[in-house]
């Protein structure tokens, strides 16, 4: 989760809107985890692991499975089809699964492969405001807020919303 400073207050502001605006809809309250399987039912979704991809190269599968160097990838739109990798960390899983949710909710389109994994590529602005939106929806502002009043410790707040310690370490950052 290195990079972004590249992200202007305003495109920041408008993700944490729109990730507001998501738990909203979902009838859920800042503080309540948004859980990635609730996610993906609300975007029609199905997610996968290599192994489980119907119609899917062996090949890829095979490089697909046997590595740690890719997270998730959106392998279809219509209907919704998205891949993940289950070595990783289940927090980890989660937060690569917000971040193509996001590129999802963003309506971002892809420009290319890459060309080890045959997942798509996109433009770098894209990819840091899924960064931004993805770790919104995981652990939004005034949930994060509302933790930190609770003098909850970070492997707390990283628990309640099902996230990494870097994660919520990352979204503290981004709030000062
Ligand atoms: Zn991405």
């Amino acid at each position: 989760m290195g990079l972004i400073t590249s992200l202007s207050t305003e495109n920041r502001q408008r993700l944490e809107a729109i990730a507001s605006e998501k738990f909203h809809q979902l009838g859920l309250k800042v503080y309540q985890p948004l859980l990635t399987r609730v996610l993906a039912q609300d975007l029609e979704a199905t997610i996968h692991t290599p192994e489980t991809l119907p119609n899917t190269d062996p090949e890829q599968v095979k490089i697909l499975s046997a590595s740690d160097n890719w997270s998730a990838g959106i392998i279809r739109n219509n209907p919704l089809v998205i891949v993940h990798n289950s070595r990783h960390a289940i927090t980890r899983q989660n937060s690569n699964l917000m971040h193509e949710f996001a590129h999802v909710i963003l309506k971002h389109e892809m420009v290319g492969y890459e060309p080890n994994t045959g997942l798509p590529q996109r433009r770098q602005q894209d990819e840091d405001e899924a960064v931004y939106l993805g770790g919104y929806l995981q652990i939004p502002r005034r949930g994060l807020l509302w933790a930190i009043q609770k003098k909850m410790a970070i492997d707390r707040i990283a628990l309640h919303f099902n996230a990494s310690q870097d994660m919520v370490q990352f979204r503290m950052n981004a709030i000062g």
